[in-house]
């Protein structure tokens, strides 16, 4: 049975977009979407940088933003759900491991319980922490593939026998050309693409 590693953020769920409008709101600031920084590599210090607040508060925000219903309600990546569904449907199976925290793992249930309560017992979430290695991870789980918007994710280096990795395009990584992208990586445009590749 070939194990796909699948991030969540930003591959299933929609989490920048969302977490910038709900700090907005939190921090009483009147930032619409036109005013996020998409065309940057998305990670937390965009958000410090952007609302000039420290590291602990962005930590503290997500992790409120993540157990509200701004979180809950918001609707998936186009795709994702059926996506996950038509890899079970195939024999394969896909697990999430995702850079959130164990202390956020459940918020990641919450939302499969929500959206795809025929999924949620069906797929095991990883909380492996910001800093993990997610190649390692995924060698360790031995997975046919890892699937993440992060290039720094994907840095298969000595793996990449072992595994194939794709960059999920989204806003702030499609303009990385193949070149800049860690060696044999490919990358795929949204969920269909995946199903064909994968
Ligand atoms: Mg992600």
């Amino acid at each position: 049975m070939a194990i796909h590693i699948i991030d969540f953020d930003e591959v299933i769920f929609p989490f920048n977009e969302n977490a910038f409008l709900f700090i907005s709101q939190r921090l009483g600031r009147e930032n619409t979407l036109k005013d996020y920084p998409q065309h940057k590599i998305f990670d937390y210090h965009v958000f410090t940088n952007f609302f000039n607040i420290s590291d602990e508060q962005v930590f503290s925000l997500f992790t409120e933003f993540m157990y509200s219903p701004k979180h809950l309600n918001a609707p998936p990546i186009p795709g994702s759900i059926n996506g996950l569904r038509e890899l079970i449907s195939r024999g394969e199976q896909p697990i999430i491991g995702t850079a959130r925290f164990d202390l956020e793992k459940q918020s990641i249930i919450d939302y499969f319980k929500k959206h795809a309560p025929d999924l949620s017992d069906k797929i095991q979430v990883y909380t492996l922490g910001q800093g993990a290695s997610k190649v390692e991870f995924a060698t360790k789980m031995g997975a046919k593939s890892l699937v993440d918007d992060h290039p720094k994710n994907l840095n298969l280096n000595g793996y990449a026998y072992v595994i194939d990795g794709y960059i999920f395009t989204t806003k702030w990584n499609k303009h990385l050309k193949d070149y800049e992208l860690p060696k044999g990586v490919k990358r795929i445009n949204n969920w269909k693409d995946l199903l064909n590749k994968i």
